[in-house]
């Protein structure tokens, strides 16, 4: 009977998995093919200190026009570049390009790019982070790298070791998404993280008045500040949430409020309109 149910409901669900599957592989040919197409392209989001609002960085994020899928969103291939490895030479794109980029920009303002765990672990990445510096000319202090916690639950021991060398190089390490993966405490004695990022999920979820949200902030913060890490509340889109990121105590913020990902030729225009000019002094 079971056995029954069960055949009836694979015939069923069949023809919309084989869809995907066959999307998916679509999605995958065409991946292969973007960056020889010069299919990607850089968005720039500032990250502003809570105190002055000037901008201290911007988070280098990848777009990806495909030709013939149109706009693809990262949340959908960067997880398919990771499957495929794609996100290796991707990657090492990103790194590059977004290097090359904030060599325009004043000198104190600092570059984030993400980095996955298959570039991290599966290659030897000091190694393309000492070329992207060297190829560009970019100071090593003004590079961040943004990583996951996800890649200590994969190979603690190679990200340790792989972290290390970054921080040797003078570059500094953000960790991403904070509080959204499996969550130890261990690693934060072990690696001097430059920044701490408190999740997006945290702070839509203080500023909607939930206690846990609320109270996970207060405790990142003061954990941050205990360890001499900088915090960067990520997602904040309201007045309304950047005054309560204030009164919390993030040093830095991220968000729709104060900017979107933009066109680089954008990010580099902020730097000469009055407006900037203005902040920058009052900083
Ligand atoms: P992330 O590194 O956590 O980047 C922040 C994401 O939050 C970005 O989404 C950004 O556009 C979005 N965001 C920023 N402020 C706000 C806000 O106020 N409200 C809302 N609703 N969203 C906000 P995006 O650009 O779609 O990127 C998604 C993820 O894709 C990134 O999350 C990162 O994990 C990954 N990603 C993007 N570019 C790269 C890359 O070059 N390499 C790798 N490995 N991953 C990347
Ligand atoms: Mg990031
Ligand atoms: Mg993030
Ligand atoms: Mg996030």
């Amino acid at each position: 009977q079971a056995k029954d149910l069960g055949g009836n409901a694979h015939k069923a669900y069949e023809p919309a998995l084989h869809a995907l599957a066959e999307e998916r592989r679509q999605l995958e040919v065409s991946l292969r093919a973007a960056l020889e197409k010069k299919e990607f392209v850089l968005h720039y989001q500032p990250v502003v200190d809570a105190g002055t609002e000037g901008v201290v960085s911007f988070e280098a994020l990848v777009r990806w026009n495909s030709k013939e899928h149109g706009f693809v969103s990262p949340a959908k291939f960067i997880p398919l570049a990771e499957d495929t490895r794609l996100i290796v030479p991707i990657g090492e794109w990103v790194l590059n390009e977004a290097c090359r980029e904030a060599m325009n920009w004043p000198e104190h303002v600092r570059i984030a790019v993400n980095v996955s765990g298959e570039q991290l672990l599966g290659t030897d990445f000091s190694a393309s982070v000492v070329a992207a510096l060297a190829a560009t000319g970019l100071p090593a202090h003004r590079l961040e790298i943004e990583v996951t916690e996800s890649i200590f639950l994969r190979d603690a021991t190679k990200a340790h070791k792989e972290l290390e060398k970054i921080l040797a190089l003078g570059c500094g390490i953000a960790l991403d998404d904070f509080g959204t993966g499996y969550s130890s405490l261990g690693y934060l004695r072990k690696v001097r993280f430059s920044t701490i990022k408190v999740d997006r999920s945290f702070v839509q979820g203080a500023a909607a008045g939930n206690p846990e949200s609320l109270a996970i902030i207060r405790a990142v913060v003061a954990m941050a500040d205990s360890l001499e890490m900088s915090t960067t509340a990520e997602g904040a889109e309201t007045e309304r949430e950047v005054e309560m990121i204030r009164e919390l105590g993030c040093r830095k913020i991220q968000g729709y409020f104060f900017g979107r990902p933009m066109a680089a030729g954008d990010a580099k225009a902020l730097f000469s309109s009055r407006h900037y000019l203005a902040r920058q002094q009052v900083a």
